[in-house]
């Protein structure tokens, strides 16, 4: 469903993607880790191409994305996106920031982008709030819209780029229990987190990254039982 072969990318001077390869299958999960700066965050932006790359390929369910223009929007539209933090519109109510990419981009009728809004509202367990605005919602409530609003445009993929770290405490937990059953129902989804407990029960595989490269490609449990690299072993160390 991800398919990247041989990708580089420079910021500068600096190496950030050094050959990256890889090829998650549809329905896998797949857990990033590593160290500050190690590029998991560029790797997530390049998948939907929100940072270009200077050479390789990537793509998604078979198809490069586009440069620019409609059919870079069209097929951008295939990757759903989650940010630590979570760029709701602050003037529209959580129902209209369901509805707005599918009505706009994906030129659904406004009656058919309501009821599915609601449907993802119930889904992600905050329906009753579809008519207040952001700042009337706690964090782990308005990242649950960040998720519905990227379900909205029925995404083949779904990129997590530290969903929680921005949470208070209390709130990471049912934002990972929406992430786990949209896992347990086969979305494609590539998560960078350091909640391991979600990790080892929502993820298939772990990636570790470490200087721009993909240090190691394992199962939860291996890796978090027996990384083999001293990277690895001093990155857990320090998180665990
Ligand atoms: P973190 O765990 O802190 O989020 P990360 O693994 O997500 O780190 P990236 O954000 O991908 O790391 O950054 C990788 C490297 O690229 C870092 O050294 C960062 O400073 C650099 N970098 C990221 N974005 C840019 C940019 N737009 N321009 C220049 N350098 C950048
Ligand atoms: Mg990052």
């Amino acid at each position: 469903m991800i398919s990247m072969s041989e990708v580089q990318k420079h910021f500068g001077a600096l190496h950030v993607l050094q050959d990256i390869n890889l090829e998650v299958p549809a329905g896998q999960v797949v857990i990033v880790v590593g160290p500050s700066g190690s590029g998991k965050s560029t790797l997530c932006r390049t998948i939907n191409r929100l940072e270009p790359i200077d050479s390789g390929e990537i793509r998604v369910d078979g198809k490069v994305l586009p440069a620019e223009g409609k059919a870079l929007a069209a097929l951008r539209a295939d990757v759903g996106m989650v940010f630590q933090s979570f760029n709701l519109f602050a003037h529209k109510t959580i129902l209209e920031n369901v509805m707005l990419a599918p009505v706009k981009v994906r030129r659904k009728g406004k009656n058919d982008a309501k009821e599915q809004a609601l449907q993802l509202l119930d889904r992600v367990g905050i329906a009753n709030q579809a008519e207040k605005y952001p700042a009337q919602l706690s964090g782990g409530q308005q990242q649950r819209v960040a998720i519905a609003r990227a379900l909205a445009m029925s995404p083949k993929v779904m990129l997590f780029d530290e969903p929680t770290s921005a949470l208070d405490p209390e709130m990471v937990q049912e934002v990972l229990d929406v992430m786990t059953s949209l896992a347990r129902e086969g979305m494609t989804m590539l998560v960078v987190t350091h909640e391991m407990g979600f990790a080892r029960k929502a993820g298939n595989r772990v990636l570790f990254m470490a200087d721009g490269q993909i240090v190691e490609d394992t199962d939860p449990d291996t890796f978090f039982t027996a990384p083999k690299s001293a990277r690895a072993q001093d990155f857990l160390g320090k998180i665990l």
